[in-house]
């Protein structure tokens, strides 16, 4: 990217300043240079694009589904003949990588697809209390929500929330991560030229304090999806509580992936492998401890280790979205070997073959390490593996199990029947068998400190409308 591009918030269709006049800098974790500048919301960017939504969310409240379901759709395809420009801004400020950037994006636009198509079969229901009164159930729409999403998956996790709340009939103000808030600001200019009234979907970048906080404070503001840390999910449940407004919280995760003797090894090695690679494993859902039956625990981690040992940075996998984390990283892995784990595989950051101020860290895979080290119990949001291995299947639930998350989770064994059951016992929202196909139309989310609430599938629709029953007392006809 040659010049520098300056981003305004997207508020009432339009590119507006921020009131401050100031903006941030957004830098490339790949190299260190500035990539972008970033509206620096204050509050009353915030108070601007609240008004701007509530004031457009009764029209928008008041159209059909088809016609909803029309305007979503023209995003979608808004989105892919944006795609190349899509994945360039994702990539300079988040660093990732363009094939995992470029399936992203596409899973974001299938968002509005899907919302746009099954919001035609939103449905009350009837309920029969007797000839006198006709008795039935309403979805109807929040108001004005707010989606704050972190910077890993920033354009699809804001579509995630972004694509049901619409569909549902609210409207949307959008806060995305500081790290990476270029692509979210491109989807709602690509929604406006979709025909997305003017209001409907707004975007205020900035800072959590000065951004998220009053956004979540709004009065007008009358529902929450938020997407990011635990710490930050808890600060802003503690004000919705406040407030009596509902709130979906998607947290972090220390998802098990657990690997029977009788497994397909080298699928699970593959797994477990990508569990890492995918972001650096800076994924909220990634499988980073890995639980493996004694017997095959060498030949597993070997069998990992070959295939990260051909993997080069930059080219197949990204790396670390900023500086204090990655430093966190680097400190988690110190405390690791201090604690006794053993560094398998990588363990270090890279100090040649990668820009001077880019933020790489080589695949790691520890083993030795215990159920309560450092290690096994605090997501890295980085590219390293946790081992930890079992002698029987109940002790591979209660390991799998021993966790304050329960985001993700795999299990793979030969015998299917005994995978499934594992699956079933394993605290988790969604869990894997064999390799089994996560998508838009699964529903998501956590158990335990992971979260409240669910995203994707049908359930993702229902967590944007509120149900009103309306009972009406008929006249007597003489039915009885
Ligand atoms: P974060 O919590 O630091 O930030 C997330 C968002 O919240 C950002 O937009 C940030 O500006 C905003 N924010 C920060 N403080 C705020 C406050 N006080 N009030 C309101 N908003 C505030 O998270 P992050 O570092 O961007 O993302 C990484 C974390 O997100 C990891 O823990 C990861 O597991 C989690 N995550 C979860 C999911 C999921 O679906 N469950 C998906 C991706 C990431």
């Amino acid at each position: 990217m040659s010049t520098i591009t300056q981003f305004e918030h997207w508020i009432g269709g339009a590119s507006v300043p921020p009131a401050s006049g100031r903006h941030l800098d957004s830098t490339s974790p790949h190299d260190g240079e500035l990539v972008f500048r970033i509206a620096d919301g204050t509050a009353e960017d915030v108070e601007q694009a609240v008004t701007r939504a509530h004031q457009a969310q009764r029209a928008w409240g008041r159209t059909t589904t088809a016609e909803r379901s029309r305007v979503l759709k023209a995003i979608a395809a808004g989105m892919r003949e944006n795609i190349d420009w899509l994945v360039e801004l994702e990539c300079a400020d988040s660093g990732k990588l363009p094939t995992a950037a470029r399936m992203e994006m596409l899973a974001a636009a299938d968002y509005f697809d899907y919302y746009g198509s099954i919001v035609r079969t939103l449905a009350g229901d009837t309920i029969d209390q007797g000839p006198r009164n006709l008795t039935y159930t309403r979805h109807e729409p929040y108001g004005v929500v707010a989606v704050i999403t972190p910077w890993n998956g920033a354009v699809n996790q804001g579509a995630r929330g972004i694509a049901p709340a619409l569909a549902a009939g609210n409207t949307v103000v959008l806060k995305p991560s500081e790290f990476t808030s270029a692509g979210s600001l491109e989807l709602g200019r690509i929604a406006t030229e979709a025909g997305l009234p003017d209001g409907v979907l707004n975007v205020v970048t900035g800072l959590g304090p000065t951004v998220g906080v009053p956004l979540v404070s709004h009065p007008l503001v009358r529902r929450v999806s938020f997407t990011g840390s635990v710490a930050t999910g808890q600060a802003i449940g503690r004000i919705a509580a406040d407030r009596v407004i509902p709130v979906a919280l998607e947290l972090g995760g220390k998802s098990p992936i657990v690997v029977f003797a009788d497994a397909d090894l080298d699928g699970a090695a593959k797994a477990a492998a990508t569990a890492i690679l995918l972001n650096s494993g800076q994924v909220c859902f990634a499988t980073t401890r890995l639980l493996v039956e004694r017997s095959v625990q060498d030949e597993l981690v070997r069998r990992i280790g070959a295939i990260l040992a051909g993997k080069q940075p930059a080219q197949d996998f990204g790396p670390i979205i900023t500086a204090p984390q990655f430093d966190k990283v680097l400190e988690m892995l110190d405390t690791a070997r201090q604690e006794g784990a053993h560094v398998a595989v990588g363990g270090h950051k890279y100090e040649e073959g990668v820009p001077e101020r880019g933020l790489y860290i080589q695949p790691t895979v520890l083993t030795d390490v215990k159920p309560d080290m450092e290690a096994a119990r605090k997501e890295f949001f980085g590219p390293v593996l946790a081992t930890m291995p079992f002698d029987t299947e109940e002790e591979a639930v209660a390991l799998a199990n021993d966790t304050d998350y329960g985001l993700g989770g795999a299990v793979w064994s030969g015998d299917t029947g005994r995978a499934i059951a594992v699956a079933h016992r394993i605290e988790s929202g969604q869990v894997a068998v064999n390799g089994g196909l996560m998508s838009n139309e699964t529903p998501f989310g956590g158990y335990k400190m992971s979260g409240i609430g669910r995203e994707k599938g049908i359930e993702g629709l229902y967590e944007y409308t509120q149900l009103k029953t309306v009972s009406v007392g008929l006249p007597d006809h003489g039915a009885e």
